[in-house]
């Protein structure tokens, strides 16, 4: 064999698996085969000046490389079971948040020290919500900032650079079961070549979702379909929400809806931060970052509400449900489209006149236009019945001026079929992180991570 394990994606599942095993058992012999590019080579050309929107990079440096997709990202790490994905159902509760605060012990010793831990524990809030239909749910959330979560990556990679044989810049095409491993074949410079593992640990997240269908067929491991989130992200100024995340940081509220029963959540707050695109699979759609130093900081503050949709029979395939909602908003705004929460409520589109006369600024360069053409009734009805919830707790939220961005959606990755060892149906070949359906954040992508490492560790005791 050429390695005792080859890991796939070099995301948070990917190097916490790598950082784990090196640490239990540094004699053996490590893998990582990342599409994207080592971390310093990352970059992505839209700079809001000269390149206002996505060009297409051949590989996006948002989604691949070193860090995976939460490099950029706003480095929460939530310490949770109530959401961020279902691990617990596979390892226990008990387990899963043991993992997710070692995750954080070595954040913390990796340069995020200085960081901020928020908790839901005692806060008033609980109860405003809970007078007000709303529900908040428990977490503790570490928040490390883009910039500090850019530091701990390095830090962490700078550990491991010689400990474990990194391949960037390699995308893996298939995986072929040996009587005794796996084959992995890989294109690297153009060229086609191999390497066998005993132990192979697939991490590929969300940007790998279709190359994870492609493996589960040619191995015949069953798949079950999963659900897609879609909504906007709301940008207003940061006094408005300050009740709420100064003390909390990030608070997931949930409400439902009085009209169709159906669930609305915020997802993902950036006190202070700036909205941005996301490409997924040359989809534009929105999302949100925020910084830890003050010099970042913006006036806003920005969330996404999400409305979560199910398909069972005979329709299943949720993501492209999502896609198309979000093609259309590509295809109406050129990609992300911007609009006034008074001008949606009075049905008509925003023009870059009423965005320039509103009070909010907006962080992101997006079209102004009309989100009623493109989100679904029911789905654009529960979004404005949050709004009017949240304006009970946070007075302003609904005002003429607060800007919504669209389409937010959260794809999620067909559910692998997986043992309560996070292994397939084949012997040694696990899936973890998001590209397993299991996990859809930071914390638990990266808990599967050092689960499965130790798993194969105490089996090469
Ligand atoms: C803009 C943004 C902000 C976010 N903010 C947060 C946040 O604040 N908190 C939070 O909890 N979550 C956040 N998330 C989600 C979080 O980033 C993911 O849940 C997490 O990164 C999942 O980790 P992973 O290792 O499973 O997959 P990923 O991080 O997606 O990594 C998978 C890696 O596999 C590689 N890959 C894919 N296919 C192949 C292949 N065939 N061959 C080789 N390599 C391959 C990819 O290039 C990628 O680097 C955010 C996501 C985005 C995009």
């Amino acid at each position: 064999m050429d390695y005792d394990v080859i890991i796939i994606g070099a995301g948070p599942g990917g190097i916490f698996s790598a950082y784990e095993m090196v640490k239990l058992k540094p004699g053996l012999k490590i893998a990582v085969f990342e599409a994207g590019y080592e971390l310093a080579r990352r970059h992505c050309p839209i700079d809001g000046v000269k390149v206002k929107s996505c060009v297409g990079c051949k590989v996006c440096s948002i989604m691949n490389g070193f860090g995976g997709a939460g490099a950029f990202s706003d480095g929460k790490y939530n310490i949770t079971n109530d959401y961020g994905g279902t691990l617990y159902e596979y390892i226990g509760r008990d387990e899963a948040l043991d993992l997710m605060n070692y995750v954080d012990e070595i954040n913390t010793s990796h340069g995020g020290a200085d960081t901020h831990m928020f908790s839901t524990k005692g806060t008033p809030l609980k109860k405003i919500c809970m007078q007000n239909k709303l529900t908040l749910l428990e977490a503790s959330v570490r928040h490390l900032g883009t910039d500090i979560n850019y530091v701990v990556l390095e830090q962490i990679y700078d550990e491991l650079k010689d400990k474990v044989d990194f391949f960037f810049e390699t995308k893996v095409a298939n995986i072929e079961k040996l009587s005794d491993g796996y084959k992995v074949n890989y294109s690297r410079d153009g060229r086609d070549m191999s390497a066998d593992c005993e132990y192979c640990i697939i991490s590929v997240g969300r940007s790998g979702s279709a190359w994870m269908q492609t493996v589960c067929s040619d191995l015949s491991i069953p798949t079950r379909s999963n659900r897609v989130d879609i909504g906007v992200r709301v940008e207003l100024p940061a006094q408005i929400f300050s009740d709420i995340t100064d003390d909390l940081y990030e608070g997931k509220i949930v409400y439902r809806t009085a009209k169709f029963e159906d669930l609305v959540r915020t997802f993902c707050m950036n006190p202070h931060g700036i909205v941005v695109n996301e490409n997924t699979n040359g989809i534009i759609t929105v999302n949100g970052h925020s910084f830890e130093g003050d010099d970042k900081k913006t006036d806003n503050t920005n969330f996404a509400l999400l409305v979560s949709k199910h398909f069972s029979e005979p329709f299943k395939d949720s993501n492209g449900y999502g896609e198309s909602i979000a093609r259309l908003s590509n295809m109406l705004g050129g990609g992300v489209i911007l609009q006034r929460f008074g001008d949606l409520e009075r049905g008509r589109r925003s023009t870059q006149k009423r965005i320039d006369e509103g009070t909010v600024r907006p962080t992101l360069a997006a079209t102004p236009g009309d989100l009623s053409l493109v989100l679904p009734k029911r789905i654009l009805d529960a979004l404005i019945e949050m709004i009017y919830a949240l304006d009970k707790i946070a007075p302003g939220t609904a005002n003429d001026d607060t800007l919504l961005y669209g389409v937010e959606v959260k794809f999620y990755n067909m559910e692998v079929s997986l043992n309560e060892r996070l292994e397939t149906c084949h012997k040694n070949l696990f899936v973890i992180g998001d590209g397993s359906g299991v996990t859809h954040s930071l914390s638990h992508a990266s808990a599967s991570g050092v689960f499965v490492a130790r798993e194969i560790c105490s089996e090469k005791a």
